[in-house]
């Protein structure tokens, strides 16, 4: 068993995005310091940190330094490298394990280590030459979706090949990079279960998350999901299992598809708080930002009790393109709450913040964030 790491102690978050952002909210309202570590400059993270530093992930002598200021590290983003976490992990306990973010940062190692230890995912096959690509979509069949083995999130990195004929040029686009082919899942829905797992074992999961997609960026989410309480049950079940086998210390989100006959097949593993469960920061007794730095830093987990139903919104870059969004309309709607990360440059497709709305049902918390995000836009 690893010491607590207690308040008024530093925190180390690789990465520095919204996710660390609001990690770094939580532990500066319990008295942690934070450090952050990334290659960016007044970035969201550090904006909101005691120390920022800014080096490549790959200056392993800044990321040594880095560790020996602070009393755990931990990462808001899958893509630091293995090497950078093993350096850490030299001198200061990283959490989760550095092997977690090997398994988890790449498509192929994921998914044979969910289908390897029994838990439901989609027909998948390797492909790393031309070779492999036609067997592979001999294997999993079509329609199928093309994704780069590494470096993917969003859709980034990912091409659905409905005619044999377009394999080729899709896996070109990819730029011929180690890929996956998976076969293309005809869902009902894509829920998401974000849970987390203490030092001990403890686990506390905040139920079942609804999420629709726009442009494959997560575009709603919604809690609790409107499925079956036996779906629910076995989502969290899938959860727990995951977790356990995974022996991740953290918050993990792990996504599904819900096929149409009931089924779940696991999608993805994130292992870190997620976009789904921003929401919690308003709606939940203990957010997933507080659960991650309770579990990495060895404190008894919070309850993940639900205050009330709640549905969030994202605010991609693209809201901008009629000028700055009407924040005071949405401040209108009084269980709305507005989350901004602090980006400058609101690009298409950049997560710049996001909306919760809260209500006494999931359906009109639903309705509500969607009224309070048209209220955004200001009209000509
Ligand atoms: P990913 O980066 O793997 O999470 O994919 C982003 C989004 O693409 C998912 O949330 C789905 O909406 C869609 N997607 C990914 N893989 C599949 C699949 N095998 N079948 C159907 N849709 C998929």
């Amino acid at each position: 068993m690893i010491p607590r790491v207690l308040p008024g102690a530093a925190i180390g978050i690789l990465g520095s995005g919204q996710l660390g952002r609001m990690l770094a909210l939580a532990a500066r309202r319990m008295g942690y310091r934070v450090h952050t570590l990334s290659p960016d400059r007044d970035s969201p993270t550090a904006q909101v940190a005691d120390v920022e530093v800014t080096a490549a992930y790959d200056d392993l002598d800044a990321v040594r330094a880095f560790a020996r200021g602070v009393s755990v590290v931990t990462f808001e983003f899958e893509n630091v490298p293995f090497a950078t976490a093993e350096a850490c992990a030299a001198i200061v306990p990283v959490r989760p394990r550095g092997a977690v973010l090997h398994t988890t940062q790449h498509r192929l190692r994921e998914k044979g280590f969910l289908a390897g230890a029994g838990f439901p995912v989609p027909p998948f096959s390797a492909v790393r030459s031309a070779g492999d690509l036609e067997a592979a979509l001999a294997r999993v069949g079509l329609p199928a979706v093309l994704k780069t083995a590494a470096f993917g999130y969003d859709g980034k990195g990912q091409a659905l090949v409905e005619r044999p004929e377009q394999a080729a040029s899709a896996w070109e686009a990819l730029g011929r990079a180690e890929a996956i082919v998976e076969a293309f899942v005809d869902f009902d829905r894509e829920l998401s279960v974000v849970a987390a797992r203490g030092e001990d074992g403890a686990f506390a999961d905040y139920g079942v998350f609804w999420n629709t997609h726009d442009r494959h960026i997560l575009d709603l989410s919604v809690l609790p999901a409107p499925v079956p309480a036996v779906v629910a049950r076995e989502a969290a079940r899938l959860a727990r299992a995951i977790l356990d086998a995974l022996d991740v210390v953290g918050v993990t989100c792990i996504e599904l598809f819900l096929d149409k006959r009931g089924g779940l097949l696991v999608n993805e593993l994130a292992p870190r708080p997620h976009n789904s469960g921003h929401l919690t920061v308003d709606a939940a007794v203990t957010s997933q930002f507080e659960q991650q730095l309770r579990a990495v830093c060895g404190l008894p987990l919070g309850s993940t009790e639900l205050l009330r139903p709640a549905a969030m919104a994202n605010l991609l870059g693209d809201l901008w393109a009629a000028g700055e969004p009407d924040w005071a309309a949405a401040c209108a709607l009084p269980d709305v709450k507005l989350h901004l990360y602090g980006k400058r440059a609101a690009r298409p497709g950049r997560k710049m913040g996001h909306l919760t709305a809260l209500a006494a049902t999931p359906e009109e918390a639903r309705a509500r964030v969607l009224a309070a995000r048209a209220a955004l836009v200001r009209r000509t």
